[in-house]
């Protein structure tokens, strides 16, 4: 048996949400037709939605040399190469899970359990809930990146209730909003029927734009309701939840988002790295086929409504990273032990000695060329080209032309 290599090449595996990108618009399907010796193509009438990098045994990562899958090398090869902080800490998977995410329609209105509902859920329904951990996780822009995310200022929401249609979801007694107000809302909403839907919306119709936005919401309101009235359906009420309750943003590409375990979303368009603890575990409250919907109390009992879900506390800037000795590496970190996610900006020409990492990395390459050198290896960079690099690897990158790396770590 010949021993694994610190440093290879990995394939991914890309799938087929209905809410991904047609075709050769996908950028994830453009980055995983691009790994040598696989046999995937690009239809145009498919639709491509995430490739996966990980060893999560839905669209796992493979060995590209052998085919041998990454979850079956860490599993025979776990203190070479995930290190023995990680396994001791995370047992022998990756710890984290990286994506690439092409957006052409919202994703369901969702959260991510914490980790002793993850649990409960998965010995209950394991078909479902495929684990029992916990799925923080974090997006960074590619391209424009439109999304709702956590909740806007309870002072913010509660004027909009004065609407007639929506003042039924408030207690009698209720003057000020609170946590327990805005849960109950959620509530109501996701359980309102059909007409009462369409009631609000209509409302919704009559107020002007310029009274909407002096409550601080976006001046793209209108057109956000009818975009995903016409993705889902008009009676969607995980519709009314994002407009009226969420936070819009939209991200440039290198901005970053972290949502936190049980924090609300909804990503609605774009192309996004996407780094998560590696689960795969998700109850959703709308923006989805009517079956998809998990349980309503489920749903409004777990959401996350304190100051990490608040705009100011989600956005998760890049800084100076310690790592590349160059100055071309930023790093975002998010406030968990999993993992951090690292951007590799190069000129083309330079050279980058980078980390030497207790835990494991996984890289991919966006845009450019080079090379990367490691464990007496030097294997080639392209875009779509992936890599693990084992715990406590010295790793130097050259750009041949001006080259940009994500890459996941656990330092
Ligand atoms: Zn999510």
């Amino acid at each position: 048996m010949t021993s694994v290599s610190r440093l290879f090449q990995l394939s991914g595996t890309c799938n087929n949400y209905p809410w991904g990108k047609r075709g050769h618009q996908s950028l994830a399907a453009q980055l995983c037709k691009k790994t040598p010796g696989t046999d995937f193509a690009i239809n145009d009438d498919e639709y491509y939605s995430e490739l996966w990098f990980g060893d999560y045994p839905d669209f796992p990562a493979r060995d590209l040399e052998t085919g041998q899958t990454l979850a079956e090398l860490l599993k025979s090869n776990e203190e070479k190469l995930l290190g023995s902080y990680a396994v001791e800490k995370f047992g022998n998977n990756l710890p984290f899970l990286p994506k690439i995410l092409s957006i052409a329609k919202a994703l369901p209105l969702q959260i991510h359990p914490n980790k002793s509902l993850a649990a409960k859920l998965h010995e209950k329904d394991p078909e479902k809930f495929s684990d029992s951990n916990h799925k923080p996780e974090i997006a960074v822009a590619l391209s424009r990146f439109e999304l709702f995310a956590g909740w806007r200022e309870l002072s913010q929401i509660s004027p909009m209730f004065n609407i007639p249609s929506l003042r039924r979801f408030l207690p009698e007694e209720s003057n000020t909003w609170n946590e327990k107000t805005l849960r109950n809302v959620v509530r109501g909403i996701l359980k309102a029927d059909e007409q009462t839907i369409q009631n609000i919306e209509k409302d919704l119709r009559q107020q002007s734009l310029e009274d909407i936005q002096k409550l601080g919401y976006p001046s793209s309101t209108f057109e956000l309701i009818q975009r995903l009235q016409s993705q889902y359906s008009a009676t969607d009420p995980g519709l009314l939840i994002a407009i009226l309750c969420m936070n819009f943003f939209v991200l440039e590409p290198g901005e970053a988002i972290f949502i936190p375990t049980d924090g609300v979303h909804c990503y609605l368009s774009g192309d996004i790295v996407e780094c998560m603890a590696r689960s795969n575990n998700m109850l959703s409250g709308g923006l989805c086929p009517v079956a998809d919907r998990d349980n309503v109390d489920l749903f409004s009992e777990t959401l996350k409504i304190d100051s990490s879900t608040q705009a100011d506390n989600l956005k998760l800037p890049a800084k100076p990273s310690k790592d590349g000795a160059s100055g071309y590496t930023m790093v975002y970190q998010p406030p968990i032990g999993e993992f951090d996610l690292i951007r590799i900006d190069m000129p083309a020409g330079k050279d980058e000695l980078i980390w030497n990492h207790k835990g494991p990395t996984v890289a991919i390459a966006i845009s450019g060329e080079g090379v990367v050198l490691g464990d007496g290896k030097e294997l080639a960079v392209k875009p779509g080209f992936i890599f693990f690099i084992a715990a406590a690897t010295n790793t130097m990158i050259r750009a041949d032309t001006a080259l940009q790396i994500f890459a996941a770590v656990l330092r």
